[in-house]
């Protein structure tokens, strides 16, 4: 386990609500918590060197411009991508996402080709497909899943063929917890010919990420759920196939030359961003990633790889509760459960009024819920803060309220 003094670095974490009750935070998978570290870093750069980027030749803005640029180095070397110029800067996964499917989705899909997701991708990365198939003429299909909550690659090799553009898939569900074979699946397109988009968003904060050890074509993921500020993303694309892509959004920034009547693209990777980016969420975000590279990413994963062990088997013992997804072998750090009474929303009510935060609703993923049967799920979800205690204030506390509804 992690120390818990590693609390400390939150100081959000060091309050109590309703009263008396110590918070215990386990939303994590929705927005993880800041640590004085970040916030330090961004009040330091606003409060000495902030000024747009790019643009002026003045001090502030070169300080300021050279802080940008660095924090785009250390989301390379944290992914190792191989240049910092395959490090787009978005305004999080979903930006990222919707970006590929405009840009390189519009340049290359055809009526007829296929898309291939899986039925337990979170909406953003189901909705941007579904407008570009409407836009291209290109067809959805989907990768089912089985009754354990992992992909069933069983029919894999009729559903991914020739006509197959490309694969977007979540490395690890959100609602699921389930791991992914990424690398896996990304073997089996890049044989037919199909790029492969990962949804990184519930993996890059949880476990070491190597894009070209993966071969993967993009990845996207976001800042707020991994210690950084929210507002900032990042989306990752091999260099050829960024430097063949059109600008998506046009303005300033994203362009080399513009005349009266038409404009040149800038280089990648400021091709894709185009207005004032958001300057103080990448420099948040770099320190970020300082911040988790010293604990380690191996350290962490078995940290949470802990905790959900835990929490899967005491989750076990609450009488009408249903865990959702593999068991911890084969999930990342995070658990779904439905329990037969109260709705899952009054279970994460009453579950505040003891301090503990979960989610409650349909987690952005309806497909996912259709094909489990049910119309909501409950998830606590768990990060390098949170101990084997407050796991125990989870449970025991859903045990109470399932006794008081029985
Ligand atoms: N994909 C997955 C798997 C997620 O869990 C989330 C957020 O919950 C997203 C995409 C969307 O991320 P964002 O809201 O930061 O764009």
């Amino acid at each position: 386990m992690l120390p818990a003094s590693l609390r400390d670095d939150f100081p959000i974490l060091q309050q109590s609500v309703h009263g008396d009750r110590p918070l215990v935070f386990l939303d994590n998978a929705a927005s993880t918590q800041r640590s004085r570290q970040v916030m330090d870093a961004v009040r330091r750069l606003e409060e000495h060197d902030y000024a747009n980027v790019h643009r002026g030749i003045h001090t502030l803005s070169e300080r300021s411009t050279d802080a940008y640029e660095a924090a785009r180095e250390k989301v390379r070397a944290f992914i190792n991508a191989e240049s910092a110029d395959e490090i787009v800067f978005t305004q999080g996964t979903t930006a990222s996402i919707n970006l590929v499917a405009r840009s390189w989705g519009e340049a290359n899909l055809k009526p007829g080709d296929e898309i291939l997701l899986t039925l337990m991708e979170h909406h953003s990365n189901l909705v941007p497909w579904f407008q570009a198939a409407e836009r291209t003429g290109a067809v959805v299909r989907q990768i089912p899943i089985t009754d354990d909550g992992l992909l069933d690659l069983s029919g894999l090799d009729s559903l991914l063929t020739r006509r197959t553009k490309l694969v977007a898939v979540a490395s690890v569900s959100n609602t699921l917890g389930t791991i992914n074979p990424v690398a896996e699946i990304i073997r089996r397109a890049h044989a037919v010919g199909a790029l492969v988009l990962v949804d990184a968003a519930q993996s890059v904060p949880h476990m070491a990420t190597d894009v070209r050890a993966l071969d993967v074509d993009f990845l996207a993921f976001s800042g707020h759920k991994m210690t950084g500020p929210s507002g900032i993303g990042v989306l990752y694309g091999k260099r050829s196939l960024l430097e063949a892509m059109p600008a998506f959004l046009g303005g300033g920034s994203m362009i080399d030359r513009v005349y009266a009547d038409r404009f040149t693209p800038a280089p990648i990777p400021t091709r894709f961003e185009a207005g004032t980016p958001p300057i103080s969420g990448a420099i948040g975000l770099g320190a970020a990633i300082d911040y988790l590279q010293a604990i380690g990413m191996d350290a962490i994963q078995q940290h949470e790889h802990r905790l959900v062990e835990h929490a899967w088997r005491r989750l076990g013992e609450v009488e009408g509760l249903t865990r959702l997804g593999p068991p911890p072998e084969q999930r990342a750090g995070l658990v779904g459960f439905t329990l037969d009474r109260p709705h899952a929303h009054d279970i994460a009510q009453l579950l505040d009024e003891q301090g503990v935060a979960v989610r409650a609703g349909h987690h952005c993923t309806q497909p996912l819920h259709d094909r489990l049967g049910i119309s909501a799920s409950t998830r606590a979800s768990f990060y390098l803060y949170n101990t084997l205690e407050e796991v125990d204030v989870l449970v025991d506390a859903l045990a109470a309220i399932r006794e008081r509804f029985r």
